[in-house]
């Protein structure tokens, strides 16, 4: 038996305090130490190899060893190691960032402004909706709207913006929170709905809660292009270009989380692209440094940017910042992440593998355990069902995410469990093969299980 990879497992179990780990399962099989990785792989301190099909949390897009992007950082270290972007000062690369993101923004954007991840960039634009909406006369504009199943983030407003009971369950500042349905066709469209009648329907429930709630106290709507953490949530065609005009009607803003959709995943630059939705604001972190830092982005738009400037007039300054966002070093790896993927074929490789990835993942929804099989580009999910006919999910106890995860992961796959479903979102490098190699062991997994 290997001492040091035991020593390593009781230390970290021994010291470290687990967020979003299922404690049962670190009972079970104790944590995995990772130590090194190379492309699409990751290797444990026993040297075990895992093919990443997560990408670690959505966000190590460029894989594990992109020399350019460590050999980026240590210039920027050596030319100047870190400051911050206030009181009037900035740095070079900063500055470089946030042109280079205007430039590639999918509707004309006019400012943005850097934080350190993307819990705390939603934060942020909460922050400046208020701010706008007081200054405007308007402060009972403090309802925000979210979706069931949607993720935004972990900080205290973002956790409530979540639409997941389990983030929710110890009690949030909910007060403020409208949740909207989860525009899941297969979940949730009546028999036989077309997809475009069910985003009419979608929009005219949109209609009824806002004016249920009152337009007037409503600030503003969070939603991601394509639902991640929820499950891989596609939306339903036609969807955004109708819930879109509703919120026009009664000057409700539009908040884009592209913060797991940006930069590529869903085989667009970004998922509002994918899915036909032109927003007011643009959330991004994640693939913006391919993982190698912790970056999160605000974007806003010409009438966004003027009106959040006149309420930070009023006050003399927007009262709002994190100490190291907009970091140079972390702006010079995303700069160098973003010319990666935009310029160096990584976009054009998920839009050749993307496709053979949803193709494979479609044809595993013949087997009797799923459910559906759904995603776009480099993005999908697995739903497993008791009963295919009625789509009853599992009972809780029989844990069928889990077990196919950790089946996976004894065959050198990472994927991600949730609840009755899995997850995966391979890395943008990965090959037709590894392609070919994660969707054939995901098909043994399931005749095993089953
Ligand atoms: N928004 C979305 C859509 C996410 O998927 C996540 C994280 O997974 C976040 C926000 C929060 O980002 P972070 O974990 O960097 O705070």
């Amino acid at each position: 038996m290997d001492t040091t990879v035991q020593s390593w497992e009781r230390r970290e179990l021994g010291s470290f305090f687990h967020t979003f780990s299922d404690l049962a399962s670190l009972r079970e099989d104790g944590p995995a130490i990772v130590e090194k990785g190379d492309g699409a792989y990751i290797f444990d301190t026993a040297g075990k190899r895992y093919f990443e099909g997560n990408s670690g949390l959505w966000n190590m897009t460029l894989g594990f060893s992109e020399t350019r992007l460590a050999e980026v950082a240590a210039r920027q270290y050596a030319q100047f190691p870190g400051y911050h972007t206030f009181f009037g000062r900035n740095s070079k690369p900063t500055i470089a960032l946030a042109e280079r993101m205007l430039e590639l923004a999918p509707v004309p954007m006019s400012r943005v402004f850097f934080t350190n991840s993307g819990s705390d960039a939603n934060e942020s634009v909460i922050k400046l909706l208020w701010m706008m909406w007081a200054a405007e006369g308007q402060p009972r504009r403090r309802k925000l709207l979210t979706r069931k199943n949607a993720y935004h983030g972990a900080t205290v407003m973002a956790s409530a913006l979540t639409g997941k009971d389990y983030v929710r369950a110890f009690g949030l500042p909910n007060a403020e929170i409208v949740t909207l349905d989860c525009p899941h066709s297969w979940r949730f469209a009546l028999p036989g709905e077309s997809d475009e009648d069910y985003s009419a329907r979608l929009a005219a429930r949109l209609e009824q809660q806002i004016v249920a709630e009152g337009p007037e106290t409503i600030a503003g709507m969070f939603a991601e292009p394509v639902m991640g953490a929820g499950g891989v949530i596609v939306p339903p065609d036609g969807y955004f270009r109708m819930i879109q005009p509703v919120l026009q009607r009664y000057g409700i803003p539009l908040v884009a989380d592209e913060v797991i959709c940006g930069f590529g995943r869903t085989g667009h630059l970004w998922g509002a692209q994918a899915v036909g939705l032109r927003p007011d604001i643009i959330v991004a972190s994640k693939s913006m440094s391919a993982g190698y830092f912790p970056m999160g982005a605000v974007m806003l738009s010409a009438d966004m940017d003027k009106r959040a400037t006149a309420a930070c007039e009023l006050w003399e300054e927007f009262p709002h910042g994190y100490t190291t966002g907009g970091h140079p070093v972390g702006c010079a790896i995303s700069l160098e992440a973003i010319r990666i993927i935009t310029e160096e074929g990584i976009l054009d490789n998920i839009r050749k593998v993307g496709p053979v990835f949803q193709a494979g993942l479609r044809t595993l929804a013949e087997h009797p355990m799923v459910g559906e099989a759904r995603g776009l580009g480099l993005m999908g999910a697995l739903e497993m069902v008791a009963d295919k006919k009625t789509k009853t999910a599992y009972a809780g106890e029989y844990r069928v995410g889990d077990r196919i995860a950790k089946a996976a992961r004894d065959l050198g796959f990472i994927i991600r469990p949730l609840g009755a479903s899995v997850v995966l979102a391979p890395p943008f490098i990965a090959t037709l093969d590894q392609i070919g190699q994660l969707l054939d062991v995901l098909k043994r997994i399931l005749d095993d299980v089953h």
